[in-house]
């Protein structure tokens, strides 16, 4: 048999500006599963486990997963929720049979008694292992890498394209660096260049824009024989924390600087292209006006409101982008998701076809993205919120809105779920009886990752800001723990 090799996932992104902490029942919504529940649900899709099963299959290993833990993105997560899962995976690790550990990590985690979840994470995990095994970790794109993480985890792999589709792709690449850790051929560290930034400046796009040349200057640094990843992480900019911000972390052997310096460079041209946004920020009201005059030849019009994406932690509740629709008369469009569990709940009450007067959204923090609109809708149908995604990102994965409700209002069906989930999959729609392709206009809530199923569909892509929580206007939120100066709260410094 091969090496013994320790796994789990523990995934959160934490938007410390969200009044919505994450505690356990925050992972039961979206996933948290035992060790061969994991392997069932996780093990032959496009996730970090099915990442480490492939390697760990290739070289025989004997592993054994803890855990795959994750929520979607919102407030600190309590300690009681990360002790509980933290917990079974020190449990695991102290038992010290284990040569290696691999965990799939986002790397934007603050607890509300850490900043540095991830960095907390390895540092009860090398209490126990010691510091000679070696542990790899995966990262999302979004990470904010801190330097507790680089000193900790000896190979740190992020994920190399957002619309994120190369989950498993990362994780077999952290894994064949492990393995080749543990029979001793490599000796590997990680070491770490931040900008003084909240994020990239296109928030890490890979379909666009000059991440394409870092990422692919990154594959030409890994060929050389003491490189072995290059990782370039956008950051997420929704994080009040001191190591807040994009990086470029490499992990090599030997002599580090030549690989520090050439991640300085790298540095330095994420810094010089700061101003270069790609995205065009539309206001509600402008967005409305291109889908009132939209003619649907080649394809809906899909919009994106960007500012309150669940899956930055916004709260998905904004209305202002569906006033602003509703009010052009916008025909023939679909709108999702609006997160209201409460508006749920109220028509469960009442059988499909029936008239409802509903207060929709804008519960959460009106200040963040307009208030509750009064509306008299058709209930159209009703659902417990379950569906199997279907495209590159979540292909054969289920997932749950929780209670679910379709509504239409004039020529508009609006989709009202009780979790917060971003919409990414056209099956998010479909499952609910909403056929996105037969539409003018189809508005959601996604910041990137819409792009990965709806842009093959779509005759033009447009983006809008909503003022909702993660709205790109920085300034409105209140920063008290980043290092200053930092861009773009700061515009006159030199890094
Ligand atoms: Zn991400």
């Amino acid at each position: 048999m091969g090496y013994r090799v320790l796994s789990a996932e523990f995934k959160h992104e934490t938007n410390t500006f969200s009044r919505i902490a994450t505690d356990e029942q925050a992972f039961r919504d979206c996933f948290y599963l035992p060790a061969a529940e994991a392997i069932a649900e996780r093990g032959g899709q496009n996730t970090e486990l099915a990442g480490f099963l492939d390697i760990g299959m290739k070289y025989d290993w004997q592993l054994e997963h803890v855990v795959s833990a994750g929520a979607g993105p919102s407030g600190k997560v309590t300690s009681s929720a990360f002790d509980w899962i933290t917990d079974a995976i020190i449990a695991a690790a102290g038992s010290g049979r284990f040569d290696g550990v691999l965990l799939g990590l986002h790397g934007a985690m603050v607890t509300d008694f850490c900043d540095d979840g991830e960095g907390e994470l390895l540092r009860r995990l090398r209490a126990v292992t010691g510091a000679d095994i070696p542990i790899a970790i995966t990262l999302d794109l979004h990470a904010n890498v801190t330097a507790a993480m680089c000193e900790l985890a000896d190979i740190i792999v992020s994920y190399k394209t957002y619309p994120h589709v190369d989950m498993r792709d990362s994780a077999r690449h952290a894994a064949q660096i492990l393995q080749r850790s543990l029979t001793g051929e490599i000796s590997p560290r990680s070491i770490r260049v931040s900008c003084p930034m909240l994020e990239e400046v296109n928030g890490g796009r890979t379909d666009v824009g000059p991440m394409i040349e870092w990422i692919r200057a990154a594959r030409d640094w890994e060929q050389r024989d003491d490189a072995f990843a290059v990782s370039i992480n956008g950051g997420f900019a929704s994080a009040d924390i001191s190591e807040v911000g994009p990086s470029v972390v490499v992990t090599a052997e030997g002599d580090m600087s030549p690989h520090s310096e050439f991640a300085r460079g790298i540095a330095a041209d994420i810094w010089q292209h700061r101003h270069q946004v790609l995205n065009d920020y539309l206001e509600v009201g402008t967005a409305a006006a291109i889908a009132a005059e939209y003619c649907a030849d080649n394809g809906p019009l899909v919009i994106a409101d960007y500012a309150d994406n669940p899956g930055a932690g916004a709260y998905g509740d904004a209305t202002n982008l569906l006033q602003a629709l509703l009010q052009a008369g916008v025909s023939k469009a679909c709108f999702g998701p609006l997160i209201d569990g409460e508006t749920v709940r109220q028509l469960m009450q009442h059988k499909p076809g029936d008239e409802v007067q509903i207060n929709l959204g804008g519960k959460t923090d009106p200040a963040y993205g307009g208030l509750p609109l009064a509306l008299q809708v058709e209930l159209v149908s009703l659902s417990d919120g379950r569906y199997i995604g279907a495209g590159a990102m979540i292909g054969g994965l289920p997932r749950s809105f929780g209670p679910t409700a379709t509504v239409r209002i004039g020529g508009m069906e609006i989709l009202i779920t009780s979790v917060a989930e971003q919409l990414l999959d056209l099956q998010q729609f479909r499952c609910f009886g909403i056929e996105p392709t037969v539409k003018s206009v189809v508005a959601l809530k996604s910041m990137q990752h819409f792009r990965a199923d709806f842009e093959p569909i779509a005759g033009r892509i447009i983006v809008c800001d909503s003022y909702a929580l993660c709205s790109p206007r920085y300034e409105r939120l209140e920063y008290h723990n980043v290092a200053r100066p930092i861009f773009p709260l700061d515009q006159e410094f030199e890094f």
